[in-house]
């Protein structure tokens, strides 16, 4: 019997569960078998998780089961953590075991960039999972308590968002709203609350259109969010920070936002990257394994101009696309596409009712905008899960 190709797709975030789909639709039967890995059961929407984060919305709204998403006959779905990738083998290692493939798709994400910053990944919360937001949300809650209880530490209710990039600022909307009612739950005065965001660059989400980060942060700015920008975090400890120029911002909360980098695994098969996002060719092959390919937040595709495109799930969803069409012609011996991207716009929301973004180059803002923040989300959730999915985990409120 001829060998059937086995494709395994490590990571079953944005792009790897798009790839998964893309491949149950589009492959015959016997034409190849395909394995997603992921260490958890269930798919995250990470776009949703400053909410949960802050305590704006439930947690449980942004996980999906994996296998209610795909056709369990045509995808085999493992529930594993992978510890190591061996091009050479074509091995992925498991904490229990191994897979061999012929093909492999990683698309394991991205870790926090801590920049060496000392203490920060001692004391600092990062916005990244199921978990890390579950954690951030009590954690909040529970500053709010201590409070109440040694009302001359303002440390408790000092709360610091390291960087002004989209994640940052979506943070400080939800965050922002959120402080009212934990200070009416707690009976704690507002007025001894205090939001941070600390930027080492001269601006909120640097590049983004300045009129439109003008009207984020005039937003923020009037929900009590207070911007240092030009000064960043030299150190990071349990109750307080120190800037660049000693000064001290005594806090027991850092929420740090300031960067991506490609997950350590991958940044371990040692490939040409730039912060461990590896340097993919026109395929988004890895250039020296033409069978592997890299896609996501561990990946590093450049625009037309030269500029490496900032890593979103927008991007890993174009990616996988790409990827699983080409990986078909492959099988088919058909001739390969380059990928091409083609950003449908970017939408940063600021909390409630609010939000900033350029769609289709015109600029929105406001109430507008936060509509279609909305509708994006929920082009996602239709995307991987169709009108069942919509109902299920959409947010219409
Ligand atoms: C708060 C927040 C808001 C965001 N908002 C937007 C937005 O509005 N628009 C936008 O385009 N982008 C946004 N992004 C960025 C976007 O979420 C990422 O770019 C996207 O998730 C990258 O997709 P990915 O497939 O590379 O990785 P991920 O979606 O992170 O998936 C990686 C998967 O790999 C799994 N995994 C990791 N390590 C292992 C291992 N060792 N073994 C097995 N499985 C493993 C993980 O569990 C996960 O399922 C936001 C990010 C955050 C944090």
């Amino acid at each position: 019997m001829a060998h059937k190709p086995c494709i395994v797709i490590i990571g079953a975030g944005y792009g790897g569960i798009v790839t998964a789909l893309r491949l149950q639709k589009e492959l015959m039967d016997n034409e190849a078998e395909v394995i997603l890995v992921n260490k958890h059961d269930y798919h995250y929407i990470t776009t949703h998780l400053h909410m949960p984060a802050a305590g704006t919305d439930d947690v449980q709204n942004a996980r999906v089961n994996i296998t209610s998403l795909i056709d369990t006959q045509k995808i085999r779905f493992l529930k594993a953590q992978v510890t190591k990738i061996v091009p050479e083998k074509k091995r992925v290692e498991l904490e229990d075991g191994h897979l061999a493939y012929d093909y492999a798709v990683v698309a394991l994400g991205g870790e926090p960039e801590t920049f060496g910053i000392p203490g920060l990944k001692e004391h600092a919360f990062f916005i990244r999972s199921i978990n890390s937001v579950q954690l951030i949300r009590e954690h909040i809650e529970y500053q709010f308590a201590r409070y109440k209880q040694e009302p001359h530490r303002h440390d408790y209710v000092t709360f610091v968002v390291g960087g002004a990039g989209f994640t940052g600022i979506e943070f400080l909307g939800e965050l922002a709203d959120r402080i009212p009612k934990l200070c009416a739950s707690f009976g704690v005065d507002a007025q001894h609350v205090r939001v941070i965001n600390v930027e080492a660059s001269g601006s909120a989400l640097p590049g983004f259109d300045p009129g439109l980060v003008e009207y984020g942060m005039d937003v923020l700015r009037r929900k009590g969010v207070t911007f240092r920008f030009g000064v960043p975090v030299k150190q990071c400890n349990a109750d307080h920070i120190v800037l660049a120029n000693d000064e001290v911002i005594p806090c027991s909360t850092v929420i740090w936002t300031g960067g991506v980098r490609g997950n350590r695994l991958v940044e371990d098969m040692g490939f040409d990257s730039i912060r461990a996002r590896v340097k993919v060719d026109e395929f988004l092959r890895v250039p020296a394994y033409p069978e592997m390919t890299v896609i996501g937040d561990s990946s590093i595709v450049f625009s037309e101009d030269g500029k490496p495109l900032p890593p979103t799930a927008q991007l890993a969803i174009a990616q996988a696309d790409a990827l699983a069409v080409n990986l078909v012609a492959q099988l088919r011996g058909q001739p390969l596409r380059t990928f091409q991207y083609k950003s449908k716009g970017t939408v940063a929301s600021l909390g409630k009712g609010e939000a900033i973004g350029i769609v289709a180059k015109y600029k929105v803002k406001g109430s507008v905008a936060a509509v279609l923040k909305k509708v994006i989300d929920l082009r996602y959730l239709y995307i991987i899960g169709g009108i069942p999915l919509v109902l299920r985990k959409g947010n219409f409120s």
